[in-house]
């Protein structure tokens, strides 16, 4: 049996990109192989703010306090955090699934497989979840939220590309939401922006680039970093989103990223998760 380590699963409306305010079912791998330390600090620094929180203290996802710097994800990937994310075999994890849907089935609802990085290790697992026949006939919509630097291996592209989005199913069945990582992220160009890679992705499902920004700067960064995905044949939708954490942080650059987006000719993301439960845990 296919096993996934769980770092969080929910119902929630999606709070970003192509599917804002659809009700969805979030399951949050853990594991990262990026930090991004660099979110809201001067350039060049990296906040420690997520350190400073004792894992020993926490039971619960719900009981984690919220940072204002770096990730907002941070227990999804630190180790110290580990011991929150069981380990859950793929029958569990649907089990979960339908006790949380409104009606213990998929009808319209979305599921998004996020993380931390969810391309990372378990690609091997996600076929034995969504191959189960109410998946497979049920589930309308998927999205893979992903940092965009991790290859599809051969044989989950075989699965998505000839089986999960075929079947009187479209391309559209499945989507990429990809959310590369600019330098104010703190991480590396050279390791995050990965243009063949989504390249990939395009060929399998519905894919766009969603960046994170807050200062001209970044906008500059998300322009170089756009031309070089369309230079690799990526033809997809661009988005701006506001940099995250919590909502006062959130609400100060919100209306200069929408102002860079249209003047772009891109779209704007909302973070809606921030507008309404103010990012917390499980949201
Ligand atoms: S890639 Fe995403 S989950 Fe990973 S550290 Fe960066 S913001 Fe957090």
């Amino acid at each position: 049996m296919s096993k996934i380590k769980v770092a969080e699963l929910f119902y929630s409306l999606q709070g970003e990109g192509r599917y804002v305010g659809v009700p969805s079912i979030f399951l949050r791998t853990f594991g990262c192989n990026f930090q991004c330390a660099g979110f809201g600090m001067p350039k060049g620094e990296k906040t420690n703010e997520y350190l400073q929180i004792d894992p020993a203290g926490y039971k619960t996802y719900e009981d984690l306090p919220l940072v204002s710097r770096g990730c907002d994800s941070y227990a999804s990937w630190d180790p110290r955090f580990k011991h929150l994310s069981p380990v859950r075999d793929v029958e569990d994890i649907a089990a979960k699934i339908f006790e949380l849907l409104p009606e213990s089935k998929w009808k319209k609802e979305h599921l998004v497989i996020t993380g931390g990085e969810p391309l990372l290790g378990w690609q091997r697992s996600f076929p034995d979840l969504l191959k189960r026949s109410d998946f497979y006939h049920d589930l309308e919509n998927l999205t893979f939220e992903t940092n965009g630097t991790q290859p599809i291996t051969e044989d989950f592209k075989y699965f998505l590309f000839e089986d999960f989005t075929r079947f009187g199913r479209s391309y559209d069945r499945l989507t990429f939401s990809v959310s590369p990582k600019l330098p104010c992220s703190g991480e590396k160009w050279e390791n995050a922006i990965k243009p063949e890679i989504i390249h990939d992705y395009q060929g399998i499902g519905h894919t766009y680039l969603k960046f994170v920004v807050s200062t001209d700067e970044d906008i500059e960064d998300a322009k170089k970093a756009v031309k070089e995905y369309k230079d690799a044949g990526f033809c997809g939708d661009v988005y701006l989103m506001p940099v995250g954490g919590v909502d006062e942080v959130y609400y100060l650059n919100n209306k200069q990223v929408a102002e860079h987006a249209m003047k772009l000719g891109w779209r704007y993301s909302p973070r809606l998760q921030v507008d309404i439960w103010r990012n917390a845990w499980g949201t």
